[in-house]
């Protein structure tokens, strides 16, 4: 019997089979923006190949207004059909299932033509959107419908219809963003009328054969959001309408609650899809931060859901459910939810790929490939660049020996696992682990390779990271100071009172690890607490009425940097704020435009400006320096004097701005090469 008897079973919606209970949730990927339809095709039929029951495609705009952006994807014409087609019959062939997601922005839509309910500008786009009259209202339903009647028409087996995440849909829900007065608005009954007729005309339009999603902002996590028994009068009311399945959408894009970061426990909001479990009929899909099997299993298995969705697991992993069925559970890439690769490349205009699968995306343009000529291969260091060089070149058949001074793979990902709030590094070591067993890399920890040592090697690549940069700070040998590396290894005793130089990732990181004591991440109830998300039967929209209640700092912090600007403005662009506003929760002191003047026994003394002005002292029993990092190229420049010209990649070939994205992508691209 397989080890996850509720995530494999098959479900039955009557006229469809779906061949197990995991669904790849909605992503924009900005794939569908490039207009390569081979390129979309081959990452659905990968991701189909690798068994999963259904996948939504991205959002897809329904008209030009309802559009995330200016020229977002949708389904305009019948020379889009075709388009769309190539898709769908790629990922039938791979005996998959997909349903195309329409999602209409209301006044999310990042542009001037953006219409809304009411004219009620939200809070992250600067443009306020249009009021819609009874004929405004008319059109948007009805392209939607004509949006469902192309997917249909181009070969989708269902739709999607976005009802959370304070989409246009949702916007008609709550009294924050509808303030209208006619039949669309004002009562409860009124205020559901749009998504309810929404869902009827479509199902009116495509017949009883098409799956018709429609996921459902289950706990808004906004100031009047809807109260649960709004949302299971909603629930049952689409049911009705002719919904095929329920999807839960966790928190508008709006709310201040982190929902998906790496630092949100586990299935943290599935205890919300429960809720709604025998109030309706149909089945119900939970969702955000379930990126194991036995995460999944474990969810299905307590009642919380008929189905789970995961969308980021599969950029990570597209055999995750092939994988879990035979047994290889290990060898699934994980999703660690750092959002580096995925979300935060589609905020910033840029092509969404994965952190740990730089393949996610490129499909056509990245292939590993058994190579035709086989080399013997030294790869020098085993953190993230030299693992992922490693595995690649050994999985293509290179035979691969993999050194590493230290006693344990994984390199500064043993220290970011350290870090409360960044478990999920500890499940990506575990799989680097598995995968050098798997692919039959030579491992030799504890030994320090020299230039003699790799004299009989065909390649040798250079991985060995990065060392701290020196600051040169007067008095920064005294016994009261620390490098990160001594903190974050657990090998010093850290004072009560902690001055930290350097606000980048790490700064933050060892601020994060040194005023927290049990991580909240691993204690859901407390996380809850500690940014004040309740029950939604209690509390409207799910907010606790007395805001984020943070467990004392075990450390006062002070966190510095020279540059003026606000700390922190380097950090990813969707979990900057949330690590900005967990330290700020926590009382961290965050000061720039400093002078690091000198360090002693009273403390750090710094001044501001370039006159260096107002000289204070920041008495504190410790001073840990953050202070960036420098290539570690000892071998390479030995090996270069020797006249061999090693492959360097990651922090030993660049270490500014260097993090697990580039260092991973680097070697595997390498090793797809050699
Ligand atoms: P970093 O991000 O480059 O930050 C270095 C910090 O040290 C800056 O705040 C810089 O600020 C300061 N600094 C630089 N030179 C200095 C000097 N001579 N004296 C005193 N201060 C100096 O480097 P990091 O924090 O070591 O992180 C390394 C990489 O790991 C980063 O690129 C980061 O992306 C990655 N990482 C990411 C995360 C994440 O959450 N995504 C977490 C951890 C690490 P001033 O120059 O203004 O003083
Ligand atoms: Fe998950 Fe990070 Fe990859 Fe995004 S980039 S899919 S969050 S591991």
């Amino acid at each position: 019997m397989s080890d996850y008897p509720h995530l494999l079973a098959p479900l039955d919606l009557g006229f469809t089979t779906l061949k197990n209970r995991v669904l790849m949730g909605s992503m924009h990927t900005g794939l569908e923006e490039t207009k390569d339809w081979n390129r979309v095709a081959e990452f659905y039929a990968e991701r189909a190949r690798g068994g999963v029951g259904l996948m939504v495609t991205g959002g897809m705009a329904p008209n030009n207004e309802g559009g995330v952006f200016p020229g977002a994807a949708g389904l305009f014409s019948d020379h889009d059909i075709a388009n769309h087609r190539i898709v769908t019959s790629r990922v039938h062939d791979a005996d998959g299932k997909i349903a195309m997601q329409i999602l209409h922005a209301g006044r999310y839509a990042y542009g001037p033509e953006c219409v809304a309910p009411s004219p009620v500008k939200s809070p992250i786009s600067p443009f306020p959107p249009k009021e819609l009259d009874e004929d405004g209202i008319e059109k948007q339903i009805s392209d939607i419908v004509t949006a469902a009647t192309r997917a249909q028409a181009a070969g989708y087996d269902g739709v999607e219809v976005m009802g959370s995440e304070g989409y246009f849909l949702n916007q008609f829900l709550v009294t924050h963003t509808n303030k209208r007065t006619d039949r669309w608005g004002g009562s409860y009954e009124n205020r559901m009328r749009l998504p309810v007729e929404v869902v009827r005309r479509v199902r009116e339009a495509v017949g009883p054969d098409f799956i018709v999603i429609y996921r459902l902002s289950m706990i808004d996590l906004i100031p009047n959001g809807s109260t649960w028994d709004e949302v299971v009068t909603l629930a049952r009311a689409i049911e009705t309408a002719g919904a095929t399945i329920l999807n839960t959408g966790i928190g508008w894009h709006e709310a201040r609650i982190p929902t998906i970061a790496t630092s949100v426990p586990r299935r943290a909001f599935t205890w919300v899809t429960k809720k709604l479990m025998g109030q309706v009929g149909i089945p119900v899909i939970t969702s955000n931060r379930i990126n194991t099997p036995q995460v999944g299993e474990d969810v299905l298995a307590d009642g919380c859901a008929d189905m789970v969705s995961m969308a980021r697991p599969f950029l990570a992993d597209p055999h995750f459910v092939a994988k879990a069925a035979r047994g290889q559970a290990a060898q699934i890439a994980p999703c660690i939810a750092c959002n580096q690769a995925c979300l935060d490349h589609t905020f910033s205009g840029k092509m969404s790929t994965c952190l740990v699968n730089p393949q996610a995306c490129f499909e056509t343009e990245l292939v590993i490939a058994p190579t035709a000529t086989p080399k013997s291969i030294a790869v020098i260091g085993a953190g993230p660049a030299g693992l992922s060089a490693a595995i690649t070149a050994a999985e293509r058949g290179h035979a691969v020996t993999l050194f590493d001074k230290a006693d344990e793979l994984g390199g500064q990902l043993n220290m970011a696992k350290q870090v409360p709030g960044k478990e999920e590094f500890w499940g990506l070591v575990d799989y680097y682990r598995a995968m050098v067993a798997k692919t039959g890399v030579t491992l030799r920890l504890g030994a320090t390779a020299a230039a003699d040592d790799l004299a009989d090697f065909d390649e040798v690549i250079i991985a060995t990271g990065v060392k701290p940069r020196d600051p040169a700070i007067p008095g920064q040998e005294g016994p009261n100071v620390l490098s990160y590396i001594d903190v974050l290894r657990g090998k010093a005793p850290v004072g009560k009172r902690v001055a930290i130089i350097g606000a980048g990732g790490i700064g933050f990181d060892v601020a994060e690890f040194l005023v927290t004591d049990d991580s909240p991440t691993e204690n859901l109830v407390e996380w809850l607490v500690e940014w004040g998300v309740g029950d939604p039967e209690d509390q409207r929209g799910g907010l606790r009425p007395e805001g984020p209640q943070p467990g004392p700092a075990v450390r006062d912090v002070t966190l510095l940097q020279r540059k003026a600007h606000k700390l922190g403005k380097g950090l990813g662009k969707t979990t900057g704020w949330i690590h900005r506003a967990a330290l700020k929760m926590k009382n961290v002191d965050m000061i720039g435009g400093v002078n690091y003047e000198r360090i002693d026994a009273d403390g750090l003394h710094v001044s501001f400006g370039e006159a260096r002005e107002r000289p204070t002292l920041i008495a504190v029993d410790t001073v840990v320096l953050c202070a960036g990092q420098l290539p570690e190229r000892t071998l390479a420049d030995d090996l270069i004097a020797r006249g061999v010209t090693p492959h360097i990649i990651g922090g030993a070939d660049v270490a500014a701005e260097l993090d697990a994205k580039r260092a991973i992508d680097q070697g595997t691209r390498l090793a797809a090469g050699l």
